[in-house]
Protein backbone atom coordinates (compact mmCIF):
# COMPACT_ATOMS: atom_id res chain seq x y z
CA UNK A 1 0.00 0.00 0.00
CA UNK A 2 1.42 3.32 -1.41
CA UNK A 3 0.78 6.32 1.03
CA UNK A 4 -1.56 8.76 0.58
CA UNK A 5 -3.56 6.82 -1.62
CA UNK A 6 -6.82 4.89 -0.70
CA UNK A 7 -8.47 1.74 -1.97
CA UNK A 8 -11.82 2.57 -3.41
CA UNK A 9 -13.69 0.85 -1.20
CA UNK A 10 -11.99 2.58 1.74
CA UNK A 11 -13.93 5.93 3.54
CA UNK A 12 -11.31 8.12 2.04
CA UNK A 13 -11.26 6.21 -1.49
CA UNK A 14 -14.66 6.58 -1.41
CA UNK A 15 -14.67 10.46 -0.34
CA UNK A 16 -12.56 11.43 -3.21
CA UNK A 17 -14.90 9.71 -5.53
CA UNK A 18 -17.48 11.68 -4.12
CA UNK A 19 -15.64 15.02 -4.68
CA UNK A 20 -14.57 13.94 -7.82
CA UNK A 21 -17.74 13.25 -8.70
CA UNK A 22 -19.39 16.26 -7.81
CA UNK A 23 -16.35 18.66 -9.45
CA UNK A 24 -17.31 16.62 -12.47
CA UNK A 25 -21.53 17.48 -11.90
CA UNK A 26 -20.65 21.49 -11.22
CA UNK A 27 -18.70 21.50 -14.37
CA UNK A 28 -20.57 19.78 -16.69
CA UNK A 29 -23.37 22.09 -14.96
CA UNK A 30 -20.94 25.50 -15.97
CA UNK A 31 -20.70 23.98 -18.95
CA UNK A 32 -24.21 23.35 -19.63
CA UNK A 33 -25.62 26.80 -18.60
CA UNK A 34 -22.28 28.49 -20.66
CA UNK A 35 -23.79 26.70 -23.40
CA UNK A 36 -27.63 27.94 -22.61
CA UNK A 37 -26.12 31.25 -22.48
CA UNK A 38 -24.43 30.71 -25.78
CA UNK A 39 -27.66 29.73 -27.45
CA UNK A 40 -29.38 32.57 -25.92
CA UNK A 41 -27.43 35.21 -27.09
CA UNK A 42 -27.66 33.52 -30.50
CA UNK A 43 -30.91 33.64 -30.63
CA UNK A 44 -30.91 37.30 -29.73
CA UNK A 45 -28.23 37.37 -32.92
CA UNK A 46 -30.50 35.61 -35.01
CA UNK A 47 -33.72 37.78 -33.92
CA UNK A 48 -31.42 41.06 -34.42
CA UNK A 49 -30.11 39.79 -38.06
CA UNK A 50 -33.52 38.86 -38.94
CA UNK A 51 -35.29 42.29 -37.52
CA UNK A 52 -32.55 44.18 -39.36
CA UNK A 53 -32.71 42.55 -43.02
CA UNK A 54 -36.77 43.11 -42.23
CA UNK A 55 -35.58 46.33 -42.12
CA UNK A 56 -32.87 46.41 -44.75
CA UNK A 57 -35.79 45.00 -47.13
CA UNK A 58 -37.99 47.57 -46.37
CA UNK A 59 -35.68 50.51 -46.80
CA UNK A 60 -34.65 48.82 -50.16
CA UNK A 61 -38.44 48.35 -51.22
CA UNK A 62 -38.98 52.52 -49.73
CA UNK A 63 -35.62 53.17 -52.27
CA UNK A 64 -37.13 51.46 -54.64
CA UNK A 65 -40.48 53.23 -54.39
CA UNK A 66 -38.46 56.79 -54.20
CA UNK A 67 -36.32 56.22 -57.08
CA UNK A 68 -39.91 55.12 -59.04
CA UNK A 69 -42.01 58.56 -57.72
CA UNK A 70 -38.07 60.15 -58.30
CA UNK A 71 -39.05 59.36 -62.42
CA UNK A 72 -42.40 60.58 -62.20
CA UNK A 73 -41.84 63.62 -60.60
CA UNK A 74 -38.53 64.79 -62.89
CA UNK A 75 -41.55 63.92 -65.59
CA UNK A 76 -44.43 65.81 -64.31
CA UNK A 77 -44.53 69.59 -65.44
CA UNK A 78 -47.91 70.19 -63.31
CA UNK A 79 -46.62 71.77 -60.07
CA UNK A 80 -49.29 70.99 -58.86
CA UNK A 81 -49.47 67.64 -59.25
CA UNK A 82 -46.12 67.15 -58.32
CA UNK A 83 -47.66 68.10 -54.63
CA UNK A 84 -50.10 66.27 -54.56
CA UNK A 85 -47.81 62.98 -55.68
CA UNK A 86 -45.45 63.80 -52.68
CA UNK A 87 -48.38 64.04 -50.14
CA UNK A 88 -50.05 60.66 -51.55
CA UNK A 89 -46.68 58.99 -51.23
CA UNK A 90 -46.22 60.21 -48.04
CA UNK A 91 -49.71 59.54 -46.60
CA UNK A 92 -48.90 55.99 -48.11
CA UNK A 93 -45.64 55.95 -45.95
CA UNK A 94 -47.75 56.90 -42.60
CA UNK A 95 -50.87 56.65 -42.94
CA UNK A 96 -51.80 58.13 -39.98
CA UNK A 97 -49.76 60.98 -39.86
CA UNK A 98 -51.10 64.44 -41.54
CA UNK A 99 -48.98 65.52 -44.57
CA UNK A 100 -48.24 69.10 -45.55
CA UNK A 101 -46.75 70.76 -48.53
CA UNK A 102 -45.84 74.54 -48.15
CA UNK A 103 -44.43 76.98 -50.73
CA UNK A 104 -43.19 80.32 -50.45
CA UNK A 105 -44.51 82.61 -53.14
CA UNK A 106 -41.87 83.52 -55.81
CA UNK A 107 -41.29 86.75 -53.88
CA UNK A 108 -40.16 84.73 -50.85
CA UNK A 109 -42.79 87.19 -48.81
CA UNK A 110 -45.54 84.33 -47.90
CA UNK A 111 -45.90 80.93 -47.74
CA UNK A 112 -48.56 78.91 -47.98
CA UNK A 113 -50.06 75.40 -47.93
CA UNK A 114 -50.18 74.09 -51.74
CA UNK A 115 -51.06 70.13 -50.66
CA UNK A 116 -52.45 68.73 -47.48
CA UNK A 117 -53.34 65.46 -46.22
CA UNK A 118 -55.83 65.04 -43.26
CA UNK A 119 -55.38 68.41 -41.51
CA UNK A 120 -58.34 68.27 -39.01
CA UNK A 121 -59.58 71.71 -40.68
CA UNK A 122 -58.13 71.38 -44.12
CA UNK A 123 -60.04 73.97 -46.51
CA UNK A 124 -59.69 76.54 -43.66
CA UNK A 125 -55.90 76.15 -43.09
CA UNK A 126 -55.28 76.35 -46.48
CA UNK A 127 -57.34 79.35 -46.85
CA UNK A 128 -55.41 80.49 -43.61
CA UNK A 129 -52.10 79.62 -43.54
CA UNK A 130 -50.31 82.59 -45.59
CA UNK A 131 -47.33 83.47 -43.08
CA UNK A 132 -43.85 84.74 -43.43
CA UNK A 133 -41.45 82.34 -44.87
CA UNK A 134 -38.88 83.13 -41.93
CA UNK A 135 -41.55 82.44 -39.05
CA UNK A 136 -40.52 78.87 -40.40
CA UNK A 137 -37.50 77.43 -38.78
CA UNK A 138 -36.88 74.90 -41.59
CA UNK A 139 -36.87 77.35 -43.86
CA UNK A 140 -34.43 80.00 -42.29
CA UNK A 141 -31.91 77.19 -40.95
CA UNK A 142 -32.31 75.53 -44.32
CA UNK A 143 -32.11 72.53 -42.03
CA UNK A 144 -34.65 69.94 -40.54
CA UNK A 145 -36.50 70.59 -37.70
CA UNK A 146 -37.59 67.69 -35.19
CA UNK A 147 -40.23 67.64 -31.97
CA UNK A 148 -40.78 64.07 -32.02
CA UNK A 149 -42.62 64.73 -28.74
CA UNK A 150 -45.73 66.31 -28.09
CA UNK A 151 -44.53 68.25 -24.69
CA UNK A 152 -41.55 69.77 -26.64
CA UNK A 153 -41.86 73.28 -27.27
CA UNK A 154 -43.09 74.15 -30.36
CA UNK A 155 -41.44 77.00 -32.15
CA UNK A 156 -43.26 76.76 -35.42
CA UNK A 157 -46.14 79.39 -36.00
CA UNK A 158 -48.11 76.99 -38.24
CA UNK A 159 -47.53 74.39 -35.60
CA UNK A 160 -48.34 76.44 -32.41
CA UNK A 161 -51.89 75.78 -32.17
CA UNK A 162 -51.25 71.76 -32.31
CA UNK A 163 -48.88 72.29 -29.40
CA UNK A 164 -49.13 69.08 -26.88
CA UNK A 165 -51.28 67.03 -29.14
CA UNK A 166 -48.83 66.64 -31.78
CA UNK A 167 -45.10 65.95 -32.98
CA UNK A 168 -43.73 66.85 -35.70
CA UNK A 169 -40.88 66.84 -38.37
CA UNK A 170 -40.51 69.50 -40.96
CA UNK A 171 -37.86 69.17 -43.79
CA UNK A 172 -37.12 72.30 -45.76
CA UNK A 173 -36.80 72.07 -49.87
CA UNK A 174 -33.98 73.53 -50.44
CA UNK A 175 -32.34 74.66 -54.21
CA UNK A 176 -29.53 77.16 -55.11
CA UNK A 177 -28.58 76.89 -51.10
CA UNK A 178 -32.14 78.52 -49.60
CA UNK A 179 -35.17 77.27 -49.01
CA UNK A 180 -38.48 77.73 -51.21
CA UNK A 181 -40.70 75.57 -48.91
CA UNK A 182 -40.94 72.44 -46.84
CA UNK A 183 -42.65 68.99 -46.49
CA UNK A 184 -44.15 68.55 -42.83
CA UNK A 185 -45.28 65.19 -41.43
CA UNK A 186 -47.34 65.50 -38.03
CA UNK A 187 -48.09 62.86 -35.72
CA UNK A 188 -50.75 62.71 -33.66
CA UNK A 189 -49.90 61.98 -29.57
CA UNK A 190 -52.38 59.06 -29.25
CA UNK A 191 -50.14 57.16 -32.24
CA UNK A 192 -46.90 57.73 -30.94
CA UNK A 193 -45.17 54.25 -30.00
CA UNK A 194 -45.27 53.62 -26.42
CA UNK A 195 -41.57 52.94 -26.45
CA UNK A 196 -39.09 54.28 -28.87
CA UNK A 197 -40.00 57.40 -31.43
CA UNK A 198 -42.30 57.28 -33.80
CA UNK A 199 -39.90 57.92 -36.69
CA UNK A 200 -36.37 56.22 -36.78
CA UNK A 201 -33.24 56.95 -38.64
CA UNK A 202 -33.99 54.73 -41.90
CA UNK A 203 -37.36 57.32 -42.24
CA UNK A 204 -34.93 60.38 -41.44
CA UNK A 205 -32.82 58.91 -44.42
CA UNK A 206 -35.58 58.38 -46.74
CA UNK A 207 -37.32 61.43 -46.13
CA UNK A 208 -34.17 63.44 -46.60
CA UNK A 209 -33.89 62.04 -49.95
CA UNK A 210 -37.15 62.53 -51.09
CA UNK A 211 -37.28 66.23 -49.96
CA UNK A 212 -33.92 66.80 -51.66
CA UNK A 213 -35.42 64.87 -55.06
CA UNK A 214 -38.39 66.85 -54.91
CA UNK A 215 -36.53 70.52 -54.33
CA UNK A 216 -34.62 69.31 -57.71
CA UNK A 217 -37.55 68.24 -59.54
CA UNK A 218 -39.19 71.86 -58.73
CA UNK A 219 -36.32 73.49 -59.47
CA UNK A 220 -35.66 71.71 -62.74
CA UNK A 221 -39.50 72.24 -63.72
CA UNK A 222 -38.78 76.05 -62.93
CA UNK A 223 -35.85 76.22 -64.82
CA UNK A 224 -36.65 74.64 -68.23
CA UNK A 225 -40.14 76.66 -68.18
CA UNK A 226 -38.21 80.04 -67.36
CA UNK A 227 -35.37 78.90 -70.26
CA UNK A 228 -38.74 77.93 -72.78
CA UNK A 229 -40.40 81.35 -71.63
CA UNK A 230 -37.49 83.10 -72.60
CA UNK A 231 -37.08 81.95 -75.67
CA UNK A 232 -40.45 82.55 -76.73
CA UNK A 233 -40.06 86.22 -75.13
CA UNK A 234 -39.42 89.49 -76.58
CA UNK A 235 -36.83 90.79 -74.10
CA UNK A 236 -37.79 94.52 -74.80
CA UNK A 237 -41.21 94.44 -74.98
CA UNK A 238 -41.88 90.97 -73.27
CA UNK A 239 -44.59 89.95 -75.64
CA UNK A 240 -43.91 86.51 -77.90
CA UNK A 241 -41.48 86.29 -80.10
CA UNK A 242 -41.93 85.44 -83.93
CA UNK A 243 -41.33 81.84 -82.93
CA UNK A 244 -44.14 81.97 -80.34
CA UNK A 245 -46.30 83.97 -83.32
CA UNK A 246 -45.45 81.02 -85.67
CA UNK A 247 -46.43 78.00 -83.66
CA UNK A 248 -49.22 79.99 -82.22
CA UNK A 249 -50.42 80.79 -85.87
CA UNK A 250 -50.40 77.44 -86.81
CA UNK A 251 -52.45 76.55 -83.43
CA UNK A 252 -55.12 78.20 -84.73
CA UNK A 253 -55.31 77.57 -88.37
CA UNK A 254 -55.52 73.68 -86.84
CA UNK A 255 -58.20 74.54 -84.42
CA UNK A 256 -60.06 76.68 -87.07
CA UNK A 257 -59.70 74.12 -89.61
CA UNK A 258 -60.89 71.11 -87.19
CA UNK A 259 -64.20 73.32 -85.83
CA UNK A 260 -64.60 74.97 -89.42
CA UNK A 261 -64.67 78.29 -87.11
CA UNK A 262 -62.77 81.57 -88.52
CA UNK A 263 -59.84 83.99 -86.96
CA UNK A 264 -58.40 87.11 -88.43
CA UNK A 265 -55.06 88.04 -88.15
CA UNK A 266 -52.97 91.75 -88.75
CA UNK A 267 -49.85 93.13 -89.14
CA UNK A 268 -48.65 96.03 -87.99
CA UNK A 269 -45.95 98.27 -88.33
CA UNK A 270 -44.62 101.52 -86.93
CA UNK A 271 -44.61 104.23 -89.77
CA UNK A 272 -41.05 106.07 -90.63
CA UNK A 273 -39.81 104.60 -87.87
CA UNK A 274 -36.20 104.85 -89.20
CA UNK A 275 -36.92 108.28 -88.42
CA UNK A 276 -37.91 108.46 -85.35
CA UNK A 277 -34.21 106.34 -84.62
CA UNK A 278 -32.54 108.81 -86.41
CA UNK A 279 -34.38 112.39 -84.70
CA UNK A 280 -34.70 111.28 -81.07
CA UNK A 281 -31.86 108.20 -80.63
CA UNK A 282 -32.50 104.70 -80.48
CA UNK A 283 -33.47 104.55 -76.74
CA UNK A 284 -36.19 106.43 -77.31
CA UNK A 285 -37.38 103.53 -80.06
CA UNK A 286 -37.27 101.36 -77.72
CA UNK A 287 -39.57 103.21 -75.79
CA UNK A 288 -42.18 103.56 -78.23
CA UNK A 289 -41.87 100.06 -79.10
CA UNK A 290 -42.75 99.06 -75.11
CA UNK A 291 -45.48 101.70 -75.39
CA UNK A 292 -47.10 99.44 -78.49
CA UNK A 293 -47.17 96.60 -76.05
CA UNK A 294 -48.44 98.34 -73.48
CA UNK A 295 -51.32 99.86 -75.78
CA UNK A 296 -51.95 96.14 -77.11
CA UNK A 297 -52.43 94.93 -73.77
CA UNK A 298 -55.75 97.39 -73.30
CA UNK A 299 -57.01 97.30 -76.28
CA UNK A 300 -57.14 93.88 -77.19
CA UNK A 301 -58.66 90.74 -75.33
CA UNK A 302 -57.31 88.13 -73.50
CA UNK A 303 -57.87 85.64 -76.70
CA UNK A 304 -56.56 87.84 -78.75
CA UNK A 305 -51.81 87.62 -79.12
CA UNK A 306 -49.91 90.08 -80.03
CA UNK A 307 -46.45 89.21 -80.98
CA UNK A 308 -43.12 91.06 -82.35
CA UNK A 309 -42.85 89.61 -85.63
CA UNK A 310 -39.62 92.05 -86.67
CA UNK A 311 -37.74 95.15 -85.59
CA UNK A 312 -41.20 97.30 -85.46
CA UNK A 313 -43.45 94.83 -87.15
CA UNK A 314 -46.10 93.33 -85.04
CA UNK A 315 -48.45 89.94 -85.54
CA UNK A 316 -52.38 90.23 -84.16
CA UNK A 317 -54.21 87.08 -83.85
CA UNK A 318 -57.69 87.54 -83.54
CA UNK A 319 -59.75 83.98 -82.25
CA UNK A 320 -63.02 84.00 -83.49
CA UNK A 321 -63.35 87.27 -85.43
CA UNK A 322 -64.23 88.39 -88.75
CA UNK A 323 -62.28 90.47 -90.21
CA UNK A 324 -64.78 92.74 -90.29
CA UNK A 325 -64.82 93.08 -86.62
CA UNK A 326 -61.51 92.96 -86.90
CA UNK A 327 -60.72 96.37 -88.13
CA UNK A 328 -63.21 97.92 -85.83
CA UNK A 329 -60.32 96.35 -82.83
CA UNK A 330 -57.29 97.00 -84.83
CA UNK A 331 -58.45 100.42 -85.49
CA UNK A 332 -59.18 101.26 -81.79
CA UNK A 333 -55.46 100.10 -81.43
CA UNK A 334 -54.26 102.24 -83.85
CA UNK A 335 -55.79 105.42 -82.50
CA UNK A 336 -54.78 104.17 -78.55
CA UNK A 337 -50.97 104.13 -79.91
CA UNK A 338 -51.02 107.52 -81.62
CA UNK A 339 -52.62 108.95 -78.35
CA UNK A 340 -50.57 107.38 -76.23
CA UNK A 341 -47.77 109.38 -78.43
CA UNK A 342 -49.04 112.50 -78.90
CA UNK A 343 -49.25 112.71 -74.67
CA UNK A 344 -47.22 112.51 -71.74
CA UNK A 345 -43.11 112.48 -71.63
CA UNK A 346 -42.84 111.76 -76.05
CA UNK A 347 -43.44 115.32 -76.44
CA UNK A 348 -46.22 114.99 -79.11
CA UNK A 349 -44.04 112.27 -81.38
CA UNK A 350 -47.07 111.84 -83.32
CA UNK A 351 -46.07 108.54 -83.91
CA UNK A 352 -48.04 106.26 -86.50
CA UNK A 353 -49.60 102.62 -87.31
CA UNK A 354 -50.20 101.13 -90.52
CA UNK A 355 -51.93 97.75 -90.74
CA UNK A 356 -53.41 94.91 -92.80
CA UNK A 357 -55.32 92.62 -91.96
CA UNK A 358 -56.28 89.05 -93.62
CA UNK A 359 -58.95 86.61 -92.69
CA UNK A 360 -59.20 82.60 -92.40
CA UNK A 361 -60.41 80.72 -94.46
CA UNK A 362 -61.05 82.92 -96.79
CA UNK A 363 -58.31 84.77 -97.82
CA UNK A 364 -55.91 81.78 -97.25
CA UNK A 365 -55.89 78.21 -95.50
CA UNK A 366 -52.02 78.55 -94.11
CA UNK A 367 -49.92 79.91 -92.36
CA UNK A 368 -47.71 81.96 -95.69
CA UNK A 369 -50.68 82.99 -97.44
CA UNK A 370 -52.79 84.68 -94.64
CA UNK A 371 -49.20 86.57 -94.03
CA UNK A 372 -48.66 86.87 -97.35
CA UNK A 373 -52.30 88.80 -97.49
CA UNK A 374 -51.91 91.02 -94.67
CA UNK A 375 -48.34 91.58 -95.54
CA UNK A 376 -49.54 92.96 -99.50
CA UNK A 377 -51.97 95.10 -97.82
CA UNK A 378 -49.40 96.82 -95.33
CA UNK A 379 -47.69 97.10 -98.10
CA UNK A 380 -50.59 99.29 -99.87
CA UNK A 381 -51.21 100.83 -96.76
CA UNK A 382 -47.90 102.49 -96.24
CA UNK A 383 -47.97 103.28 -100.39
CA UNK A 384 -51.17 104.87 -99.81
CA UNK A 385 -49.71 107.22 -97.14
CA UNK A 386 -49.23 105.43 -93.85
CA UNK A 387 -51.31 106.10 -91.03
CA UNK A 388 -54.41 103.53 -91.92
CA UNK A 389 -55.27 100.39 -91.95
CA UNK A 390 -56.10 98.00 -95.11
CA UNK A 391 -58.52 94.96 -94.47
CA UNK A 392 -60.01 94.18 -98.19
CA UNK A 393 -57.80 95.20 -100.93
CA UNK A 394 -59.52 98.86 -100.78
CA UNK A 395 -57.67 101.93 -100.13
P1 LIG B 1 -42.09 102.51 -92.96
O1 LIG B 1 -43.08 103.53 -92.54
O2 LIG B 1 -42.04 102.28 -94.42
O3 LIG B 1 -42.26 101.23 -92.20
O4 LIG B 1 -40.69 103.12 -92.54
P2 LIG B 1 -39.74 102.69 -91.40
O5 LIG B 1 -38.72 103.71 -91.18
O6 LIG B 1 -40.57 102.31 -90.17
O7 LIG B 1 -39.16 101.32 -91.95
P3 LIG B 1 -37.69 100.84 -92.16
O8 LIG B 1 -37.78 99.35 -92.46
O9 LIG B 1 -36.97 101.66 -93.12
O10 LIG B 1 -37.01 101.00 -90.74
C1 LIG B 1 -37.34 100.22 -89.64
C2 LIG B 1 -36.55 100.74 -88.48
O11 LIG B 1 -36.87 100.07 -87.27
C3 LIG B 1 -35.08 100.59 -88.69
C4 LIG B 1 -34.56 99.98 -87.42
O12 LIG B 1 -33.44 100.64 -86.93
C5 LIG B 1 -35.72 100.16 -86.46
N1 LIG B 1 -35.74 99.13 -85.45
C6 LIG B 1 -35.87 97.79 -85.60
N2 LIG B 1 -35.79 97.17 -84.43
C7 LIG B 1 -35.59 98.12 -83.47
C8 LIG B 1 -35.44 98.12 -82.07
O13 LIG B 1 -35.44 97.08 -81.38
N3 LIG B 1 -35.27 99.29 -81.43
C9 LIG B 1 -35.28 100.46 -82.12
N4 LIG B 1 -35.12 101.60 -81.45
N5 LIG B 1 -35.40 100.49 -83.44
C10 LIG B 1 -35.56 99.35 -84.12
MG1 LIG C 1 -42.00 100.84 -90.26
MG1 LIG D 1 -41.09 97.33 -91.02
Amino acid sequence: MFPGFAPENSPDGIALLTRSFQSLVKNITDQERLFTCRVESIKAKQQELAARYQETQLLARRLQEIASLNEILFNTSDERELYLRVVNFLHKLYPRAIIRFLGTTKSHTKMCILADYGSPDSDQRMERCVKNPLDCLAIKRCRPVVFLHPDDHVFCCELSDLAGEYGYLCMPLIADGSAFGCINIIIKREDMPENGPPLLENDFKLLDLLTTHTALAINNNRLIKTVRREALTDRLTGLPNRRYAQEALQNEISRCARYNSVFSLALVDIDLFKTVNDNFGHDEGDRILTLLAEAAGKCLRKVDMTARYGGEEFLIILPQTEIENACLVIERFRKTFNQLTLSGTLEAKNITLSAGLSEFPTDGEDAPALIKVADDRLYMAKRAGRNRMIWNNKI
